[in-house]
């Protein structure tokens, strides 16, 4: 009987058997991919996640030619001029996902975690003692199931916790192309209907993500996207690809609750607004992290929902500072005339921009 079957390991699903064993609880991840698991993400970490890393021990993991640290994001208008933010300590870090994935793994394998790649969970049946999985490689019995097994979350729909999503249907796209980065910041591109996302994730390696709203372009491809950020592919020249693209959507999903009994949900699984705010990566460690705080008694419980409870608050409060913000921004870059204005109020006021940043992402 394990305490925490963790469904998922990608960051969600890695950060929470990291922070359950660190706690003395065993944990088992199923993966239902093998190896260095690859996944459509702009790659930015923002400085809260990069602090929430380094306290999982996964920095010092991490290889060094797949990152790269950014001070700062800038947001760029269509005609070039731009504001540029500084982010608060410890600043940023792109860091390659194919990284990420080795890094965790690898840290969570030397804390003890088991970890059992290409191996993908089937179905669970809840009882009154615990929750039993049917993965590939047979029965497992645990006390909690943590279902991190992202936006499209098959457990969060067989839980019964899946909420039809409302709002804009946006998607996402991202590749990279093997040039050194021109510097140390995440620049944000406007065009109507469509932002991209430039992030340095590597000493020779520079990540491009465009997010848009489902008929708003056309066709959709990378080079398509690209096409509408003219300086942004002057900039990229003719340097190679590195990366072969990966896509994904619709990005919001919603869940009516992020407990029931014997289960939590983790990470995008746990809902999902948009990525304009390259948070997902540090709420999956903070939801990571408020789990494992209830854990000591809410094992003790019986891993109810009503034991589950304080991390439905805890993650709920994080969700709906995150959603606030998200939602705004998509609202504002839906509508070209007013995101122009609001970006050259922010041009004209970078003290502004730095203050609205740190707040955002501190
Ligand atoms: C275009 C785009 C750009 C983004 N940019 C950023 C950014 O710059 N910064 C940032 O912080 N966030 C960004 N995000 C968000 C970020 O990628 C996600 O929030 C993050 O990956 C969530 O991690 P997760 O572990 O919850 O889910 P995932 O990374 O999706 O992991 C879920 C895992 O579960 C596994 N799985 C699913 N079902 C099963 C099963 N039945 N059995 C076993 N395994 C299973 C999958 O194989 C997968 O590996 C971006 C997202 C998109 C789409």
């Amino acid at each position: 009987m394990w305490d925490v079957a963790v469904v998922g390991g990608g960051p969600a699903g890695l950060a929470v058997a990291l922070e359950a064993v660190v706690r003395g609880f065993s944990a088992v991840v199923f993966e239902r991919r093998a190896g260095n698991v690859d996944k459509a993400c702009g790659e930015g970490l923002m400085p809260a996640g990069l602090a929430a890393l380094d306290r999982l021990g996964v920095l010092s993991h991490l290889d060094r030619a797949d990152s790269a640290a950014f001070e700062s994001i800038t947001y760029v208008q269509e005609d070039g001029r731009a504001v540029v933010g500084r982010l608060p300590p410890p600043g940023g870090l792109g860091v390659r996902r194919t990284a990420l994935s080795a890094a965790m793994a690898r840290r969570a394998r030397e804390a003890g975690v088991d970890l059992r790649e290409g191996c993908a969970v089937r179905s669970h049946r809840v009882d009154a003692a615990g929750v039993t999985l049917d993965a590939d490689d047979g029965a497992t019995r645990a006390r909690l199931l943590v279902a991190a097994d992202g936006l499209h979350s098959p457990l969060r729909h067989a839980a019964g916790l899946h909420l039809a999503p409302r709002g804009p249907r946006r998607f996402g796209l991202r590749r990279h192309v093997a040039m050194a980065p021109w510097a140390p910041t995440v620049e944000v591109h406007f065009a109507p209907g469509v932002e991209a996302y430039v992030t340095p994730s590597g000493a020779r390696r520079v990540g491009v993500a465009f997010l848009w709203e489902e008929g708003a372009v056309a066709p959709v491809s990378f080079d398509a996207l690209l096409g509408r950020f003219p300086a942004l592919a002057r900039r990229i020249g003719g340097a190679p690809y590195d990366s072969t693209p990966r896509g994904a959507g619709p990005l919001r999903q919603a869940a009516s609750a992020r407990v029931a009994d014997r289960i939590a949900l983790v990470g995008d699984a746990a809902g999902y607004v948009d990525a304009i705010t390259g948070e997902g990566l540090t709420l999956a460690f903070d939801g990571a992290a408020a789990l494992a705080a209830v854990l000591p008694s809410a094992l003790a419980r019986g891993a109810t929902a009503e034991a589950l409870a304080p991390y439905e608050r805890a993650a709920a409060r994080s969700f709906r500072r995150y959603a606030a913000l998200a939602s705004l921004l998509v609202w504002t870059a839906r509508r070209p005339r007013l995101r122009r204005a609001a970006l050259d109020g922010l041009i004209s006021a970078p003290a502004l921009f730095e203050a609205l940043l740190a707040r955002a992402t501190g």
